[in-house]
């Protein structure tokens, strides 16, 4: 195992302020409404095992969504046994036993999965959960309200030991505020549920909404919504006012250190390949982390913005381990701080919606990348 404490960076995590999010967000979608944590891909590569801890004991989570089975039972390893554990994305059936060993909630879209974890089940003297999934735009996995939910539908009734718990489906395009698809997609999912109920099936969890369409979509928020990205920062394109119901803050920032300064003349080149070519005399930081840890090759590559100390610089480079920084116009010297995302220890805020907005792509697609390498230090509960 890596001795974390001797990482080049870390990644600090706020776990109070997800907690305060997350009562944010269950403040603004009321009551009535439960609000799920997806947590699949270690919680974003945040960290499943801590958030979900934090998450059950002080927000009263009762339902964590992950999306394959091995994180499911990391979670049930780690001792979250009280929550619901439901696994989002299709499974391939040798690990339809440990689904049902550490009792989890696999989706189902294919009576052929009903069939064999009736079979599972009942051999092992166990309830298989599941969630139906129904296919409503996005064309992943999902059964097809007609002939295909009507299938499954059948496959349901006949298998005593599967008990279903929830139907489900997911918008393509949430995070477009009035988007018409999302309204088409809802109105399919509710021709899914009233198909659904005729056949007898009327589970207590239905859920449409991820965080995008949690922004915008009341009506479609049923009695849960799936939330990922909203833990942890808000809508990129379309920001809620700080303080205002259902806003939230950034939880997360990612800081190494400078280990080098370089001054290159104009037309010197800075790593491999001459991946960038001084127009001027420049005074170039080298920053002890690249690709290899996380940094997103194309904000490398776009000239990104960084936090060195408090002041703004700007990416040039990246190797897998070491990357480079235009620091020209700033005071700077080894040993001092770089951040990436998130807040400098000085306060200093580089958003990483920011960033998001910068490279046309999500917020949390900056975490997706941050490796093992990366230490995660979690900050703002009482040990
Ligand atoms: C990832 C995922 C979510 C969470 O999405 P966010 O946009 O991060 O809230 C919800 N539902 C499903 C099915 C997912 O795959």
């Amino acid at each position: 195992m890596l001795d974390t404490t001797l990482c080049n960076s870390y990644l600090s995590v706020n776990l109070q302020t997800i907690i305060n999010n997350m009562q944010s967000i269950q403040e603004d979608i009321g009551p009535d409404v439960e609000c799920i944590p997806v947590l699949k891909d270690n919680a974003y590569c945040l960290g499943a095992v801590p958030i979900a801890k934090a998450l059950c004991t002080y927000a009263n989570v009762r339902t964590i969504a992950v999306a394959q089975v091995c994180e499911g039972v990391e979670l049930r390893q780690a001792g979250l046994s009280a929550p619901a554990v439901l696994v989002l994305g299709g499974v391939p059936e040798r690990l339809f036993p440990a689904a049902v060993e550490y009792g989890l909630q696999l989706t189902v879209f294919h009576p052929s999965t009903v069939y064999a974890l009736e079979k599972l089940a009942a051999a092992q003297g166990k309830r298989a959960e599941v969630q139906i999934k129904v296919e409503t735009g996005l064309n992943r996995t999902g059964a097809k309200p007609g002939a295909e939910l009507g299938a499954l539908a059948t496959a349901l009734a006949a298998c005593p030991h599967v008990r279903t718990m929830g139907v489900f489906s997911h918008f393509s395009t949430g995070e477009t505020k009035e988007s018409p698809t999302a309204y088409r997609q809802f109105q399919l999912y509710q021709q899914a549920l009233a198909q659904l109920q005729a056949a007898g099936i009327d589970p207590p969890q239905k859920h449409m909404c991820n965080s995008g369409g949690s922004d915008w979509f009341r009506a479609s928020f049923c009695n849960a919504v799936r939330i990922g990205r909203r833990l942890y920062m808000d809508n990129q394109a379309e920001p809620l006012t700080p303080g205002t119901p259902g806003a939230v803050q950034e939880a997360c920032s990612w800081r190494a250190s400078v280990t080098n300064l370089r001054v290159v003349e104009a037309g010197d080149t800075v790593g491999y390949d001459a991946a960038w070519t001084a127009p001027r005399r420049t005074r170039v930081a080298t920053v002890c982390v690249g690709y290899g840890d996380g940094l997103y090759y194309p904000l490398a590559e776009a000239g990104g913005p960084l936090l060195v100390g408090e002041q703004r610089a700007r990416l040039l480079a990246t190797c897998m381990d070491q990357c480079f920084v235009d620091v020209t116009d700033i005071p700077c010297r080894a040993g001092d701080e770089v951040t990436f995302f998130g807040q400098s220890s000085g306060g200093a805020a580089m958003p990483i919606q920011e960033l998001g907005k910068f490279m046309h792509v999500e917020g949390v697609y900056f975490y997706s990348f941050l490796s093992p390498r990366v230490a995660r230090v979690y900050e703002g509960l009482e040990p």
